[in-house]
């Protein structure tokens, strides 16, 4: 059992504790609460009232409440009594009030009857609300709605359909090319292209599920002209209904970048089949080019061997041009086509260990290392990469054998190492060779192009390019760079 309760009060000494609460509660409310009689003149007036309108309540009971009207709304205060006599409600009534210093604030008034001792109407009380702020936000919320320079619009969620738009922004109508009560009017399913239609209704679905809270997919709407306009769209549900009623959507035109896209796929398909072209013309150009090729190095060895002591000196001596210059071009074409061949298709790609491939070029090379009495050094660890192990063998195999072909007065010492820097393994091939004229560097890795003439150094000019053609295939790059102490530095750049 709880505390014995306090006696209830009855017959007027309860009339008077209930009216002391009004009283205390109109004291102290947050909302300007005023009372006028009949011919409109202010009878109380609340703390709120004061600060609200800057009056004390000495200042203006006993006055007009035309003094809080400002003059184009005169008529309103008396439109309002009329209703309160008429026995209608006026309730959340925006309108406008004039302060003491004579500046306006934007007020909800709700106003009711106040009933004299008979039941009769003596006068009206007015609970007014400052709304300046709200209605600020408001009209803030309503131009950044407006104003958006992506399309906006809140539509309802209505089960197996795209549901209905409500509110559309100017963009939306812009990006639609249909007005506001237009697109009131059309379901969104009806202005979606068949083709995104099915992606976007399941996802409407598992919207009105409640299964998802928002999606964004790129798709196709159809303009009032009839075009087709490429949109981002991002939908997210609004409010917590549940099941969910309402969503926004925004919309961003993306027809230029889609147009660019497409553009760029066209150009890189043209450019993918001009290569393929080029590859198949270098192909069949260099392979029927043996042919004859043969034929003469064949004419040229039996005119040596049958009629060679027809000739004189001189005669042997152009004939010996004559198979040696024969046995360049057939170099030269065997290069062509092996750069010609060259393609990593994806089946050819897999786990490269560097060290492992080098380890075979070493191999090949070998002769050669031990004629030129050539040292190679592995600094560090190799990477292990994705791609073609014989193309990465043959890489090496051509960097290192030029240079042990470019080397210089000592014997050759060549160090290979890796490095990760940036997201990509740099790998690095130096000598202490003849090294390469900085200015001129850039040209090595192109088809045929040499520094030195035959006489100098023998060889076709092709072994850079195929590096960079398999560097570049590997998605990598390739430079030279003057080596610490003379010499060279080629490296290599693959992504990890
Ligand atoms: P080739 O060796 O048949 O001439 P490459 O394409 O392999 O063709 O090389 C192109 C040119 O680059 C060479 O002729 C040479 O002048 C220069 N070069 C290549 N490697 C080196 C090197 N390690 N040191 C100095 N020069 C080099």
């Amino acid at each position: 059992m709880g505390e014995p309760k306090p006696p209830v009060p009855a017959g007027e000494e309860r009339v008077t504790i209930e009216s002391e609460h009004l009283a205390a509660i109109v004291r102290s409310s947050d909302d300007a609460i005023l009372s006028k009689d009949r011919n409109a003149t202010i009878t109380s007036w609340n703390e709120a009232a004061e600060r609200l309108y800057g009056y004390t309540s000495e200042e203006v009971v006993g006055q007009s409440v035309a003094i809080l009207i400002p003059p184009d709304r005169q008529g309103e205060e008396l439109e309002i009594v009329r209703r309160i006599l008429a026995g209608e409600r006026v309730e959340h009534y925006a309108t406008e009030r004039v302060r003491k210093d004579g500046t306006r604030v934007a007020v909800s008034l709700t106003a009711s009857p106040i009933h004299g001792a008979g039941g009769e109407i003596v006068g009206v009380s007015t609970q007014a609300r400052d709304i300046s702020a709200a209605q600020q936000s408001e009209q803030q919320m309503a131009g950044a709605f407006e104003g958006a320079p992506i399309g906006i619009a809140v539509f309802s969620i209505e089960p197996g359909s795209f549901g209905r738009l409500h509110q559309v922004n100017a963009e939306m109508t812009r990006l639609l090319g249909y007005t506001q009560e237009e697109l009131a009017a059309v379901s969104p399913g009806e202005l979606t292209h068949p083709d995104d239609a099915e992606l976007e209704r399941v996802l409407i679905e598992e919207l009105a599920a409640g299964r998802r809270s928002s999606y964004g997919i790129e798709k196709r709407n159809r303009h009032k002209d009839g075009r087709w306009v490429w949109v981002w769209l991002t939908v997210s549900l609004l409010g917590i209904d549940d099941p969910p009623r309402s969503a926004v959507a925004h919309m961003f035109d993306i027809s230029y970048r889609k147009s660019a896209e497409s553009e760029l796929k066209q150009v890189r398909t043209n450019l993918e089949r001009s290569n393929a072209e080029l590859d198949q013309f270098a192909y069949v150009a260099s392979h029927d080019l043996k042919e004859p090729l043969i034929i003469l190095s064949a004419y040229a060895r039996m005119l040596g061997e049958r009629h060679g002591d027809a000739l004189d000196e001189e005669g042997r001596t152009f004939l010996g041009h004559v198979r040696d210059e024969a046995g360049r071009m057939k170099a030269m074409i065997d290069d062509l086509l092996d750069y010609s061949r060259l393609q990593t298709r994806a089946e050819d790609t897999q786990t490269v260990e560097l060290a492992n491939v080098l380890d075979l070029a070493l191999k090949t090379l070998a002769p050669r290392l031990e004629e030129t009495q050539a040292r190679v050094d592995v600094e560090g660890r190799l990477p292990s990469v994705e791609g073609s192990p014989a193309q990465f063998e043959r890489l090496f195999r051509n960097l290192i054998s030029n240079a042990l072909k470019f080397r210089g007065q000592d014997a050759p010492v060549i160090s290979v190492s890796a490095e990760h820097a940036g997201g990509e393994w740099i790998v690095s091939v130096r000598d202490n060779g003849i090294g390469i004229d900085p200015a001129k560097a850039g040209r090595i890795f192109d088809v045929f192009q040499r520094l030195h003439s035959q006489e100098e150094y023998a060889g076709t000019g092709m072994g850079l390019a195929i590096c960079k053609r398999i560097v570049e295939r590997h998605g990598g790059r390739i430079w030279v760079e003057p080596a610490a102490g003379g010499g060279s530095a080629f490296r290599f750049a693959l992504q990890d």
